[in-house]
């Protein structure tokens, strides 16, 4: 087990397999730009992406999350998971749940334990608007009780509420999903990338939320499952399901966070809002051995001390929030 310089255990890889996405979400990557994708050659292998994940293991990591832009965009998504899956116990996935249906049976075939399912509202029109595409909801439901019939479970949801646009279902999609047995995360809008046109105003609460949502319904606080989980958790108590909220703007969880991210074109990121990565597509490049792969992350980790959303506030009263890299690169 190794520590970063603030003591935080590295538990978690998130990988990005690709930074291209079939949605355009006006939260992550939003219409009208001119995105450049990284080349195919500087996209990582499979292979490339299993030896990171088992010198990892090695270092401590317990959990691998596949993700993007869009991960199910990536062909053979399936090859790497059954690639990876040996090394680690719990290999999950967020989608943006457009391919899921025709995609869930051979995930799950593959070895993916679960998935998680980006979902922001229940009408079409501002589903659509939200994502930037058209898209019936109905089609994204189908996904997911796909995932659920053939085992990708617990299937999860995560809600990006942005005030003006879709706060007013906080309620009925924590409804919809309790009967459904799904669990929801709501989602604060984070300031995530340049290009979203975040401001703090655009945001609702974690406690607004939960506000809202307790208004109407008697729920309790759990608290979090495991150190280092992003999600609050509450239950129900007429059915003892449960949602959370990810406040990662209102009540930032740095001082827990074990998670580290490889980008597709292999650069190791210890932060979510970070603003450069290291390379470790060049050492994989240069024939490096297992053990000089170790010892770069392990100095990349010893060297972190990111701890963004705490500084935040601070950071834009100063004006001097930094360049970071997009969300749809970085692996959300
Ligand atoms: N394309 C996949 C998807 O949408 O699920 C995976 C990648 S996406 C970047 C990962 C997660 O980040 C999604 O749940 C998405 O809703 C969330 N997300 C993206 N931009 C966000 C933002 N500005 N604030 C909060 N969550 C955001
Ligand atoms: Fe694509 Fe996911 Fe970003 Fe939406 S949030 S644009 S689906 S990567
Ligand atoms: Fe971790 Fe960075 Fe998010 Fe803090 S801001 S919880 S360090 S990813």
């Amino acid at each position: 087990m190794i520590r970063d310089s603030l003591g935080r255990e590295l538990r978690d890889l998130r990988i990005s397999v690709t930074d291209r996405c079939n949605f355009r979400c006006s939260f992550c990557m939003p219409d009208g730009h001119q995105y450049e994708f990284f080349p195919k050659e500087e996209i990582l292998t499979f292979e490339e992406i299993t030896r990171v994940v088992k010198v990892s293991k090695s270092l401590g990591v317990r959990k691998v999350r596949i993700t993007g832009g869009e991960p199910l965009l990536r062909r053979d998504i399936e090859k790497l998971i059954s690639m990876i899956s040996p090394f680690v116990e719990d290999v999950s996935l967020t989608t943006n749940g457009f391919l899921l249906k025709e995609k869930a049976s051979s995930l799950k075939e593959a070895g993916l334990k679960r998935v998680t399912v980006s979902f922001h509202s229940l009408r079409d029109e501002v589903f659509s608007a939200l994502v930037g595409r058209s898209v019936r909801v109905a089609h994204i439901l189908e996904g997911i009780e796909e995932a659920i019939k053939v085992g990708l479970t617990p299937v999860k949801v995560n809600v990006c509420v942005v005030k003006g646009i879709n706060d007013d279902e906080i309620l009925s999609i924590a409804k919809f999903f309790k009967d459904m047995g799904v669990v929801v995360r709501f989602i604060e809008f984070m300031d995530v990338g340049n290009l979203n046109g975040w401001s703090l105003d655009k945001v609702v609460s974690a406690q607004e939320i939960v506000n809202t949502i307790a208004q109407h319904m008697k729920i309790r606080p759990i608290g979090r499952s495991y150190r280092g989980e992003t999600a609050l958790r509450y239950v129900y108590e007429d059915d003892g399901r449960e949602f959370g909220v990810i406040a990662s703007v209102t009540q930032p969880f740095c001082g827990d966070c074990n998670r580290l991210r490889l980008t597709a074109d292999g650069k190791l990121l210890t932060c979510l809002f970070a603003t450069d990565g290291h390379d470790i597509k060049k050492l994989l490049r240069m024939g490096a051995s297992d053990e000089e792969l170790a010892e770069f992350i392990v100095e990349v980790w010893q060297g972190r001390k990111d701890r963004y959303s705490e500084e935040r506030l601070l950071l834009l009263q100063k004006g001097s929030v930094p360049r970071k890299v997009e969300m749809f690169k970085v692996g959300g």
